[in-house]
């Protein structure tokens, strides 16, 4: 490691010492984003694009795999239609950025610049369902949504945000359970198999729901610095929004009936996560199966004969099997090294004069840092498995942290203590009793992040208030 390479990696400020600045230094370095004219907006630059494009495409793929469609709705929503369900627009009033003139007009209705969608989908589902023929719809929007919120950091809370929401309609209540436990489903698997992120799969207390839901389901996860991250939540609507919006179907009896709702969103959060899981002191580290680029090819003495011609040649050959680029650029090989590290490229390939007389390479893993000669008629055996290594790899070293990171408390006494010593996941057993999770939230900061399917009994008194509990529940403070 030579003295540039020093240099660079001091523009990062390690986590260990201070992690929201770590965070923030990587955001900038691996340019991913820029900070917007308006506080609390982000520029979302090209790499940190192209990352999400490739969740996009992913999770795409599975929605429509599962049914459902992509629609596109306006950005305004009319005051009067957020009023039309009470805890929804409850839920939302306090973030909202309304817009009161058009040109130098008052307008004589303020809209809403869209914090959600549910009442545009909920007023256009009462327009075209009638009958159980029309059941299920089954649709979904990409797209922005805004926020006003007071504390803003890139991809974790930003004013505006990009998403997708799902948004359906079933003829019975069983079938929107259905749904919704199927899309938590997916989430977990984009989340799992592609970020590389492990879930905890569970549902929201009711304080915690979403504003209008009967319940929410979520995926949670456990950053490096052992807080959690609200991953993906899934929302059975019940039918609130219908009796609001009259969205309603006759069914095969003849009989009038509000239909069930679900929705469901993940959002550029998620960026923010593979971030704080994969992430280390030297830079991002991006899954494979994520990454924009997987093998960045940088030729080395690439001012001698052939060199150049022969990274563009590989660069050829490997573009049939993995996403592929060269940096032909005429910075040092010490610059190149440390950029795309910083942006978390999971291989590197070194092609130089001594390696093309030997007809080898070096491979390079981000992950562990470990360097290999392989040689050029090898490749395509071994550039995919080292993809597939890295993606295992950065999964287990995931759950590993955080199986590291999860703790039982069975007093409160014990919870506190944990909070401090050891951040976490803390698994304790609670009552039920909302005045206990909102005092546990008031004296710690920490708030229940779900009651995971995965029940299990490790004590049988409420961590706080000492009655009888028999409700597993994960606590965290939370981004
Ligand atoms: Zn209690």
């Amino acid at each position: 490691m030579g003295k540039k390479n020093k240099q660079f990696v001091e523009k990062v400020t390690a986590m260990e010492e201070d992690f929201a600045q770590w965070y923030t230094d990587v955001v900038k370095q691996a340019d991913l984003v820029d900070y917007g004219s308006v506080r609390g907006t982000m520029i979302i630059r090209p790499y940190g694009y192209a990352i999400w494009e490739n969740i996009r495409d992913i999770l795409d793929g599975k929605i429509k795999e599962t049914g459902h469609q992509n629609m596109y709705f306006p950005l305004f929503i009319p005051e009067s239609l957020l009023q039309k369900e009470k805890d929804h627009i409850e839920g939302f009033a306090p973030e909202v950025a309304w817009v009161t003139h058009g040109g130098d007009e008052e307008l004589q209705e303020r809209l809403v610049v869209r914090p959600t969608s549910e009442v545009l989908f909920a007023e256009h589902y009462s327009k075209i369902i009638h009958s159980y023929r029309d059941l299920p719809k089954l649709y979904n929007q990409w797209s922005n949504v805004v926020r006003w919120e007071k504390t803003t950091r890139p991809f974790l809370r930003s004013l505006e945000f990009l998403w997708q929401e799902g948004h359906t309609c079933h003829a019975t209540d069983e079938d929107a359970a259905e749904e919704t436990n199927k899309m938590l489903d997916v989430y977990a698997q984009v989340c799992e198999d592609y970020l590389a992120i492990p879930v905890v799969r569970g549902q929201k207390t009711e304080k915690e729901k979403f504003a209008g839901a009967k319940y929410t389901l979520t995926i949670e996860s456990l950053m490096h610095d052992g807080k959690a991250l609200q991953s993906g939540t899934s929302h059975h609507l019940g039918t609130g929004f219908a009796e609001g919006f009259g969205i309603r179907f006759t069914d095969e009896q003849g009989e009038l009936k509000p239909v069930h709702q679900t929705s469901w969103g993940i959002t550029t959060r998620l960026i923010g996560a593979l971030i704080m899981v994969h992430g280390d002191n030297r830079g991002l580290v991006v899954p494979p199966r994520i990454a924009p680029t997987q093998v960045m090819i940088v030729p080395i003495a690439q001012h001698k004969e052939g060199v150049l011609d022969k990274g563009y040649q590989l660069k050829e050959q490997i573009a049939t099997f993995a996403r592929v680029d060269i940096d032909a650029s005429d910075k040092m090989p010490g610059w190149k090294f440390n950029e795309y590290e910083m942006k978390g490229v999971p291989l590197r390939l070194e092609v130089g004069p001594k390696d093309i007389e030997k007809n080898q390479v070096v491979l390079v893993r981000r992950d562990t840092g470990d360097k290999e000669f392989v040689s050029m008629d090898e490749l395509s055996m071994k550039i995919p498995a080292l993809l597939e290594e890295i993606q295992t790899n950065l999964f287990n070293k995931a759950k590993e942290l955080r199986e590291e990171k999860t703790s039982v408390a069975k007093t409160f006494d014990e919870f506190k203590q944990l909070l401090e010593e050891k951040p976490g996941f803390i698994k304790a057993m609670w009552c039920g009793d909302v005045g206990c999770e909102e005092k546990i939230k008031e004296e710690t900061s920490a708030t229940s992040r779900c009651i995971p399917f995965d029940q299990e009994t490790v004590h049988d008194k409420c961590v706080y208030c000492g009655e009888e509990a028999d409700k597993l529940v994960y606590w965290a403070k939370a981004y």
